[in-house]
């Protein structure tokens, strides 16, 4: 991918391009934004243009083409996945780091999910930071910059990368996954601005599950006590996405929420159910909504503090069905 093909982070890009013809290229950089929007692609497009044979990150010459391939020998990137990135790690960065690029003017590290490291692997990766080596880049990705040392942000030129707008985002979905306006606008919604969930796994439970979601959530009723249970076995099976279906059905209600206010419907999410909506609206009260809201919330904060699921699951099913 090169700069002028990604969408969006104009301005980022505008930024790291200045730093390149000013040639005042920093040591380590700190790109800090929400998870799956795209500093990871801004990064390596970045690396392309320094160490590109047409000073462009053209795509097309052999260096574009390793780099791509992940097989540069000046470009490295680690990808934590999550996992902590523990010293031996930066160890292994500073002996890379150490040696003369190969191919290239620069040796380049692409850090994603700074936020992981050990308290070792920190203080080792500081001294790095306070005596960088001529020709040596770090890109450090942070969805939790604010859990870095602030010895490591200091020392990194720090970029803020922000979400795409929605309707920027449903157009690049739209192409890339041949959707329709409805589905694409509908997963650009419920995805936040996160890529990585949009193509994701994510993409058949926003677009599909959630459809049955939430006419079985819908269907629930005082006193039905059974369905209640049965649905909260469900749910519990759900481990992997339980809180992006929490977040589906507070769409589902926040939607109805703002229809019984007479928001316009370019702000609603489930597009799609739009019938379904203005059903629920016409049998509910705001102060019910917000009761079924409010045992949202509450399961989430139980589940965050590892509190039974299964019991929460029935507690907050319970509550909204008898609000
Ligand atoms: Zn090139």
């Amino acid at each position: 991918m090169t700069f002028d093909a990604i969408t969006g982070h104009k301005q980022q890009k505008n930024i790291l391009l200045r730093t390149i013809k000013s040639n005042r290229i920093a040591h380590a950089y700190l790109f800090t934004g929400p998870d799956g929007i795209g500093k990871k692609m801004v990064a390596v497009a970045f690396a392309k243009i320094l160490l590109c044979q047409n000073h462009n990150g053209c795509n097309n010459c052999p260096s574009c083409i390793k780099i791509t391939n992940g097989n540069h020998p000046d470009v490295h990137l680690l990808d934590t996945e999550g996992a902590a990135i523990k010293i031996e790690k930066v160890r292994a960065l500073q002996r890379e780091l150490s040696l003369h690029p190969l191919e290239g003017k620069y040796k380049i590290y692409i850090i994603n999910g700074a936020d992981k490291f050990t308290t070792n692997a920190a203080n080792a990766l500081l001294k790095t930071l306070e005596e960088p080596q001529a020709g040596t880049i770090l890109v450090l990705l942070s969805s939790q910059p604010e859990t870095l040392l602030s010895t490591i942000r200091s020392r990194c030129q720090q970029l803020p990368f922000s979400t795409l707008p929605k309707q920027q985002m449903a157009a690049i979905l739209k192409q890339k996954l041949e959707l329709s306006d409805t589905d694409a606008t509908v997963l650009a919604a419920l995805s936040e601005g996160s890529f990585k969930k949009a193509l994701g796994s994510n993409r058949e439970l926003f677009l599909e599950k959630r459809l049955k979601l939430i006419q079985s959530l819908s269907a629930l009723s005082a006193g039905s006590t059974i369905p209640t249970f049965t649905f909260a076995d469900e749910l519990n099976a759900e481990e992997e996405s339980i809180t992006d279906i929490l977040d589906i059905f507070q769409t589902f209600y926040r939607d109805i929420l703002l229809l019984k206010h007479n928001q316009p419907e370019n702000m609603l999410v489930n597009i799609d159910l739009f019938e379904t909506l203005q059903r629920q609206n016409k049998s509910t009260t705001t102060a019910r909504l917000l009761t079924k809201l409010k045992a949202l919330e509450s399961a989430r904060f139980y589940m965050q503090r590892n509190v039974n699921r299964k019991l929460v699951l029935e507690v907050m099913l319970m509550r909204i069905s008898a609000a």
